[in-house]
């Protein structure tokens, strides 16, 4: 049993969870001052004010936490960390006004990423995620969600997934993380369509891995030129008959049904959903599917957001990712994203919260976890400050205490 006390803050988000993370206003917030927290492995136990600690707590061993804020745990949902290479020349170009046809002469774009992850070795890939997972941890976060896709034939896509499951072993159990089977990221120029690469690689690597229970998820990039919708069906239902969860990046560039098709089949999350019309958000709006925006990446790119409040005003479940990937979003900062979007896509505090914890970790398929009340998991995320607005406030600094090393 470990009996933490004297938080000056913990938000527990008992009220947002009790709302299934939708419909949040700012009064749902539920934080509780000098408060004190009792949990095993598995379980928490008791939460509430630290004068209110019932009696047969008080002879245990404690830790103080006077000076510090306790949450739910920070859930990063949506990263492609598993790369080789490094595209910050490319980026620089690209705001010296270099267009995509110039990046592509100079042989960057999304294929040096393909061909750098592929001349790595495992090993050394396995080396490099290890230290970009541990900045991701320093920054507060504690479930990682990562998507293979960057290897683009069978062995190399089967290297990966092995790669990310690693990385799971050596993790556990304080940082958890999600291994996300994305073979479906884009159509390698030696097959002769998206379908002939889905039949020959994406559907066959996804049975034998599977079958060696390597994954945990499938994603697929759902957008014109790449899987269309007949494809995205298809991936969704072969993961339906294997009992594997799915998810895919929908609406980004068009309103391809993306996230339509996400809520009907019953998908973790759609993800972007930049171009997402009404049928799809209210597709969304009725079914557990989360919708799962990426700012960091319109940031990025100097681009256009997707409409927040379109989601959130009809009632749909909503989390915020990093992408954190080599191309469109180098950044593994989610808090620092989540307070930067914040005024831009017009999220009370409630629902900035609940995005990265709450609502992030039920994209992942974490439903037992995202809120400290009793009975849930106790997966947590500390920081140094007296309270969550000090957080929310000062962004860009990182405030948050490593909780896997107390
Ligand atoms: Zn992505």
């Amino acid at each position: 049993m470990q009996i933490w006390r004297k938080f000056s803050q913990i938000l527990t988000l008992d009220k947002a969870a009790k709302k299934d993370g939708r419909n949040l206003i700012p009064t749902d917030i539920s934080t509780i001052q000098n408060a004190s927290v009792v949990f095993d492995d598995e379980t928490i136990h008791w939460i509430g004010e630290d004068n209110d600690l019932p009696e047969k707590y008080l002879n245990i061993k404690s830790k103080s936490f006077e000076g510090h804020v306790l949450t739910p745990e920070l859930v990063d949902g949506h990263t492609h960390l598993l790369f080789g290479g490094d595209r910050s020349l490319e980026y620089s170009m690209r705001l010296n006004g270099a267009d995509y046809a110039e990046i592509a002469k100079t042989n960057g774009g999304i294929l040096s990423t393909m061909r750098e992850t592929n001349i790595l070795e495992s090993e050394k890939l396995f080396k490099v995620c290890i230290e970009r997972i541990k900045t991701l941890i320093n920054h507060g976060v504690g479930t990682i969600e990562i998507k293979s896709g960057y290897g683009l034939s069978f062995q190399k896509e089967y290297e990966l997934s092995h790669i990310i499951y690693q990385l799971k072993q050596y993790f556990a159990p304080q940082v958890n993380i999600i291994n996300t089977y994305m073979a479906a990221h884009a159509v390698p120029k030696e097959f002769l369509s998206s379908v002939d690469y889905m039949d020959k690689v994406v559907l066959p690597l996804m049975d034998k891995l599977n079958q060696e229970e390597i994954i945990d998820c499938v994603d697929i990039f759902h957008e014109n030129g790449y899987f269309t919708y007949n494809d995205t069906e298809k991936l969704f239902d072969h993961a339906i008959k294997l009992g594997l969860p799915f998810k895919s990046h929908a609406d980004e560039f068009s309103d391809n049904k993306g996230a339509l098709l996400a809520a009907t089949k019953g998908a973790l999350s759609a993800d972007h959903l930049l171009c997402t019309s009404k049928d799809g958000i209210s597709a969304l709006a009725k079914s557990k599917t989360v919708a799962t925006l990426l700012p960091g990446t319109g940031f990025f790119l100097g681009k256009q957001q997707a409409n927040a409040r379109d989601f959130l005003d009809n009632g749909v479940r909503l989390s915020l990712a990093t992408d954190y990937n080599p191309g469109s979003c180098h950044c593994d900062n989610l808090m620092m994203i989540a307070s930067i979007a914040a005024p831009t896509l017009k999220l009370n505090q409630t629902e900035l919260w609940s995005a990265i914890t709450l609502n992030a970790a039920h994209a992942v398929g974490l439903t037992n976890q995202g809120a400290i009340v009793k009975g849930l998991a106790p997966r947590f995320s500390l920081f140094k400050a007296k309270n969550i607005d000090q957080i929310t406030y000062h962004w860009g600094k990182n405030l948050a205490v490593n909780i896997s090393k107390l």
